[in-house]
């Protein structure tokens, strides 16, 4: 379903690729693992699940960057080997449509309100945190592991 109210504005390439350069130098803070389930490592980059058996790089990102009461560095994957960044931004993540918590932000990081995804059309819980006037951007996150997916920005 395509909307013209938001945008999906996933990992940039450049923290992709720098994450891979990191890996490579054998930092310990970035994990090289292999997805060994469907539906267990989502690509940040990609925005879709890897397949079994493709090598994922596991690494702290800050989501919320430092300085602020909400400030989040926490753990994401991107593939091992260059993939194409997600360009379909008018459209929901077809992978990630169910699992999530939608969490809204004013313009000085604060979370100022959140909402799971729980079987309903996302897009719609999206519009309505951003009909806030105080909401700057909204992210999804696991519902479960907490982990930062990808922002939503107002067009
Ligand atoms: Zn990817």
């Amino acid at each position: 379903m395509k909307n013209s109210k938001f945008r999906i504005v996933p990992l940039a390439t450049d923290v992709a690729a720098t994450a891979r350069r990191v890996a490579a130098s054998g930092a310990p803070d970035h994990a090289m693992v292999v997805a060994d389930s469907p539906g267990g490592f989502p690509c940040r980059h990609c925005l879709r699940y890897a397949q079994a058996g493709e090598r994922m790089i596991l690494f702290p990102y800050a989501a919320i960057p430092a300085g602020h009461p909400y400030s989040e560095s926490g753990p994401i994957f991107v593939h091992a080997e260059p993939c194409e960044r997600y360009h379909a931004t008018d459209e929901f993540p077809a992978d990630f449509r169910k699992g999530r918590v939608m969490r809204a932000y004013n313009s000085n990081y604060d979370m100022i309100d959140a909402e799971v995804v729980n079987g309903d059309a996302p897009e719609a819980i999206i519009e309505k945190l951003l009909e806030k006037p105080e909401t700057a951007f909204v992210d999804a996150r696991s519902v479960t592991h907490g982990c930062y997916t990808f922002r939503i920005q107002r067009l």
